[in-house]
């Protein structure tokens, strides 16, 4: 598949990568690795990450913009869905590539690489540039050290496998960088942020089957003077908990206009209810859309019945 996929890059003269909406750092390091792995392999060919960025990850490189998509090839990156490409259609390109680590949602129409048990989209494409003959160089290998550290926590979950650590321990063997530099990056965060992290551990209700969850409503990010996308993320600082299983922030963006959901699991499957309420994603690491607190809250309620059905399965109930 990696061969296949070299071959592919090998035939276009124009190249754009995109990722999902709603960019993480796995998203963004995925795309800009990519990117600047092909330009430096291939120094005349028009390479492009696109999608809309944020001020917040910009220590992980920047992104391009393109008006003309003719005769290109499209690569997406970290992206299950058609829906929710950022910034591109597939309809619009001469061929396409997917490349991620979610379970399968619809056919691109191209080719389809996915690896639903690997860490992050970033250990996908350091694969990749392993295999073929994509260069790299240590800018290169820091910018997808980002996106694979960010997406499993530290190597936190079940998904950091001997595969990932054997490649993370290859990239810095072969091209050093400041891992220091990377950790200030992704986890230094203004004090503002953590008073909010306090107040949520303080005040997030805990169900008696183990859903945690917090309504951060724009009044409560203005009066800790914090943005949605650093509210809604804080949702990664809550694992471990004894006495919880599910843990949910429920995050007003009126900018949007739209309530965003982050879902985290210590047990059961999440991904196929957030499904049901305009979301998506992984097994144990989901998001979804809703416009109101109440329908958020009818989530919140089948979580707790899922909570209770897997309490039963496994036996874990007093
Ligand atoms: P988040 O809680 O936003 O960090 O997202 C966790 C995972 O769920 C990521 O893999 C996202 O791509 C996915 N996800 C988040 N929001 C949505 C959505 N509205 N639809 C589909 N997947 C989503």
């Amino acid at each position: 598949m990696y061969k296949e996929i070299y071959k592919i890059i090998k035939k276009y003269d124009k190249i754009i990568i995109a990722r999902h909406k709603g960019v993480d750092p796995d998203a963004m390091a995925s795309e800009i690795g990519l990117r600047d792995s092909i330009r430096l392999t291939f120094p005349t060919k028009e390479v492009y990450a696109i999608g809309t960025g944020t001020k917040r990850f910009s220590y992980i490189g920047k992104l391009d913009k393109v008006d003309d998509y003719s005769n290109s090839l499209l690569i997406v990156c970290d992206t299950p869905d058609i829906k929710r490409i950022d910034g591109a259609d597939p309809k619009d390109f001469d061929y396409v590539i997917k490349i991620d680590h979610h379970p399968f949602i619809d056919d691109f129409g191209g080719l389809e690489f996915i690896k639903p048990n690997a860490s992050s989209a970033c250990e996908l494409i350091m694969e990749l540039l392993e295999k073929t003959r994509l260069k790299c160089n240590s800018s290169i290998a820091k910018t997808l050290y980002y996106g694979l550290v960010s997406d499993s926590n530290r190597f936190l979950f079940e998904s950091s496998s001997y595969e990932t650590f054997n490649l993370v321990s290859n990239y810095l063997r072969k091209y050093p960088f400041n891992i220091k530099e990377v950790y200030d990056n992704l986890y230094a965060r203004p004090l503002s942020e953590v008073r909010l992290k306090g107040y949520i551990a303080s005040n997030m209700t805990v169900t008696e089957s183990g859903v945690a969850y917090i309504d951060i409503t724009d009044d409560m990010q203005t009066r800790f003077d914090v943005d949605s996308a650093a509210a809604g993320n804080m949702v990664n600082d809550f694992n471990f908990i004894n006495e919880v299983l599910v843990w949910v922030t429920i995050t007003e963006d009126v900018k949007q206009g739209i309530i965003r959901i982050s879902i985290r699991s210590r047990g059961p499957v999440i991904n196929k209810l957030a499904e049901k309420y305009n979301g998506g994603g992984h097994k144990f690491a989901s998001g979804a859309r809703v416009t109101t607190f109440e329908e958020a809250h009818l989530l919140v309620k089948d979580l707790n019945e899922l909570c209770e059905e897997y309490i039963k399965e496994n036996d874990l109930g007093d």
